[in-house]
């Protein structure tokens, strides 16, 4: 009994003006003829030009990620937390002192902000704690430092003595890895994701 050899499928040209049907002779071979191969050329060319310009991209973002201190990473976890925040408040009056975003604010385009009960500076362990983050109107965050004699009053309102309380506690000391911080960020990136689909 002999074994025939898989005979190749016949393949359609690529070069668009030829379009003819041959049978490949080797792998991977799109076009039927050198003449097309030549016709064919520019449209290789372009293809990796754009793959190597998106490996290099690909590189210098994981250049640049090796880069990152302790420090960057803390910061752009507390971004993507403080931004779910901002997002989960928008319904919601500002913490301190109850203004609620008003046309100026929307022409001026008046930014708010994530205003922390307990400062990151005063209380780090917290310093990803949902419940100890509220949104925050720029003035009482910024030039009142917080306001937090006014915001404690509505802390308590919100989410009750007793979680106000633990947050008052004693909070044991946390030192997180970057992979945790990391996982922090991405954690909360999708959680506003989540948001955003749920609005739209
Ligand atoms: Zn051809
Ligand atoms: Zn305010």
């Amino acid at each position: 009994m002999s074994i025939s050899p898989r005979q190749p499928k016949p393949k359609k040209c690529r070069v668009a003006a030829c379009g003819v049907l041959f049978v490949p002779a080797r792998l991977g071979q799109a076009v039927c003829s050198p003449a097309c191969a030549i016709l064919d050329a520019p449209k290789n060319l372009e293809r990796a030009r754009k793959s190597l310009a998106q490996i290099e991209r690909r590189e210098i973002k994981v250049r640049k990620e090796k880069l990152k201190s302790r420090a960057d990473h803390l910061r752009e976890a507390q971004a993507a937390v403080n931004e779910f925040i901002r997002l989960r408040d928008a319904h919601l009056a500002c913490i301190s002192c109850d203004s609620l975003p008003n046309d100026y604010d929307l022409m001026t385009g008046s930014r708010w902000d994530a205003g922390h009960y307990r400062s990151v500076g005063a209380c780090p362990e917290l310093r990803f704690e949902p419940m100890n983050i509220h949104r925050q109107c720029v003035k009482c965050n910024r030039n009142l430092s917080g306001n937090a004699v006014e915001y404690r009053i509505r802390l308590v309102l919100r989410i009750g003595a007793e979680k106000v309380d633990w947050l008052e506690g004693p909070h044991p000391a946390r030192k997180y890895t970057v992979e945790e911080i990391k996982a922090i960020k991405a954690d909360y990136r999708a959680k506003t994701r989540e948001l955003k689909r749920a609005a739209a």
